[in-house]
């Protein structure tokens, strides 16, 4: 771990927001020094690597899984995962539905949304499709909507970056006068400073966390 960059993210996030250390490409030594500082949520955006760590990391980790999760993985990394922030669509959703179905259980989700339209190849929803897909999932048993999540723009203009997430933040303050979510995952370790200014209750930070 790095303590110096730690104690400034703790610091900055303050009690009501969570951190999900994004522990992709690192080490299972690399993960344990933030877990023994008492941290709980890693995020990893592959299956194979979140279910390699998981099965050598303490149980009681919650692994969220943050990457374009395609749906013949689903069935494998359920077992392991605690949340799934990247939900884009209602095709993912039928088959976590299945599969959590399946294995008795309730998956936590977040909806993820592509609003830096900047940023091409990304995925997650278009906003003109939240209401169909939070209406959709209205209906399962099995998948529940927590919140939402979303990216930062890739650019410097720290206008545009701060332009986006409130965007987001707006977002989730109309979707949750119909629906019960509680999560704004927002902020990464280049933006989450302004993410956290915008209203986001939950970054996800890697870099930051284990480089120099
Ligand atoms: C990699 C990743 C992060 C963390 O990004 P850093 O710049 O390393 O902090 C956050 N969210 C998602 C979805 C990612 O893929």
């Amino acid at each position: 771990m790095i303590r110096e960059h730690y104690d400034t993210v703790k610091q900055n996030i303050g009690k009501d927001t969570s951190l999900c250390i994004v522990s992709k490409h690192r080490t299972p030594e690399e993960i344990l020094s933030y877990y023994e500082q008492g941290e709980r949520i890693f995020g990893e955006n592959r299956a194979e690597e979140l279910i390699r760590k998981a099965e050598v990391l303490p149980s009681d980790i919650q692994w969220h899984f943050i990457g374009h999760l395609q749906r013949n993985k689903v069935r494998r990394i359920l077992p392991f995962v605690s949340m799934i922030q990247s939900l884009d669509g209602i095709a993912l959703a039928d088959v976590i539905e299945k599969e959590a179905a399946r294995a008795g259980r309730i998956i936590p989700v977040l909806a993820e949304f592509h609003l830096a339209t900047e940023d091409t190849g990304k995925s997650g929803l278009d906003v003109k499709d939240a209401d169909a897909l939070f209406a959709h999932c209205a209906k399962l048993k099995h998948v529940r909507i927590d919140g939402i999540m979303a990216m930062g723009p890739h650019t410097d203009n720290r206008d545009r970056i701060r332009e986006v997430f409130t965007q987001g933040r707006e977002l989730f303050d109309t979707l949750k006068k119909t629906y019960d979510i509680h999560i704004l995952s927002m902020g990464m370790s280049d933006d989450y400073t302004e993410a956290l200014a915008c209203g986001s209750n939950m970054v996800r930070i890697g870099t930051y966390l284990f480089e120099k």
